[in-house]
């Protein structure tokens, strides 16, 4: 257990710090006061993920020419050894591993209070709107730990955060012998497809256009992949549904075409959730395929906070899932920019990052 001593006043680190409005990251020296607010702890990084987030960081798209305060820590998906606390808190303690809840909600507004922080619209995002967890410490609320147990496995503590995303895309409709499909099996999709097996879905048809994805989705059981770019996925999904169509899609895609698709082998009474953020408007025919058909859809913004953690957990306990399989890539976090340039390649699942002690002068 490391215990922070009362007169270490300041940290020192190494940081992946996004400075320059350009393509690429920076492996930095930075300091970090151990002060801390009320409410909050400090935390030692012990794994880090790479989200598709801090892609569109890297690569600097629009997003993140509208969004992003530079200079700015990025990473938000991680875990960690508490090893200072503010005074007033009490939630957790120093030694406890935690992984974080990365939307940090206001916790008084109308959505916050009913329990639905998850909709909260004063959230920041941490390594989005504050310095992010690509970095040896970290502070954050203590509202936002899970605590998980000493013993779990290192590997599988900070992909909770996006296998949340996936469970919680995954669960908001019953999936439970029902033909689901899923849209766009980037890493959070390919999660996707592990838990629609681990709640027994009926059947599991997998969309993706990289061959490297689409075999990992094979890999996971998908009991039938379609890649768009080849083969007809509106006749494809039809034909795997007995001309009935998929009971339940979860889109991870955001693609414009591959969503409106979807509306039309979605059955009827079916369920439509989407995680993927499309960056253009979608032409849906709300008349035909959401009102006459009785369609539900849902809209997912992070996770439900905390249950969704606690279904994750019993996936995990239970050894529903194949994180192993869906983890293939590692990297210490000075190698940063290699990790972007393999997730940019999209011949990857999930890509884990491990801060190191050293301090480059
Ligand atoms: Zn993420
Ligand atoms: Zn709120």
């Amino acid at each position: 257990m490391t215990q922070l001593s009362d007169d270490v006043l300041e940290l020192e680190m190494m940081a992946v710090v996004k400075d320059q409005p350009d393509i690429g990251f920076s492996y930095v020296k930075k300091t970090l006061s151990t002060s801390l607010a009320p409410g909050e702890v400090l935390i030692k990084v012990i794994t880090a993920s790479f989200c598709g987030t801090d892609y569109h960081i890297y690569s600097y798209d629009a997003w993140s020419k509208s969004r992003l305060k530079l200079p700015l820590t990025v990473g938000h998906e991680f875990s960690g050894e508490v090893i200072k606390i503010a005074d007033d808190v009490t939630r957790v303690k120093v030694g406890d591993i935690i992984s974080a809840e990365t939307h940090i909600t206001c916790g008084t507004c109308e959505f916050c209070l009913r329990g639905e922080g998850h909709i909260c619209q004063n959230t920041q995002v941490i390594g989005v709107d504050r310095d992010g967890c690509f970095a040896r410490y970290i502070k954050i609320p203590a509202k936002n730990c899970f605590v998980n147990d000493k013993h779990q496995n290192q590997l599988e503590l900070s992909v909770q955060e996006p296998l949340g995303n996936a469970v919680h895309t995954m669960t908001h409709f019953p999936i439970e012998n029902k033909d689901v499909v899923v849209l766009g099996c980037g890493p959070i999709g390919i999660m996707a497809v592990d838990v629609a097996k681990a709640y027994n879905a009926r059947k599991v048809i997998a969309i993706e256009i990289n061959d490297y994805r689409r075999q990992m989705a094979q890999d996971l059981g998908a009991d039938h992949t379609i890649n768009p770019l080849t083969e007809d996925v509106y006749e494809k999904v039809m034909a795997y549904t007995n001309q009935m169509g998929a009971d339940v899609i979860g889109d991870f895609s955001g693609n414009k075409t591959a969503i409106e698709t979807a509306f039309k082998y979605l059955k009827p009474g079916g369920g439509f959730a989407i995680l993927g953020i499309p960056n253009e408007k979608i032409m849906v025919d709300v008349t035909n395929d959401i009102v006459f058909k009785g369609t539900s859809v849902y809209g997912v913004t992070g996770r439900r906070i905390y249950d969704t953690w606690y279904q994750v957990k019993d996936l995990i306990d239970n050894k529903r899932l194949h994180l192993d399989k869906i983890i293939t890539h590692q990297f210490p976090l000075s190698q940063i920019n290699e990790a972007a340039e393999i997730m940019g390649s999209k011949n990857c699942g999930k890509i884990v990052l491990f801060p190191g002690d050293e301090i480059d002068e």
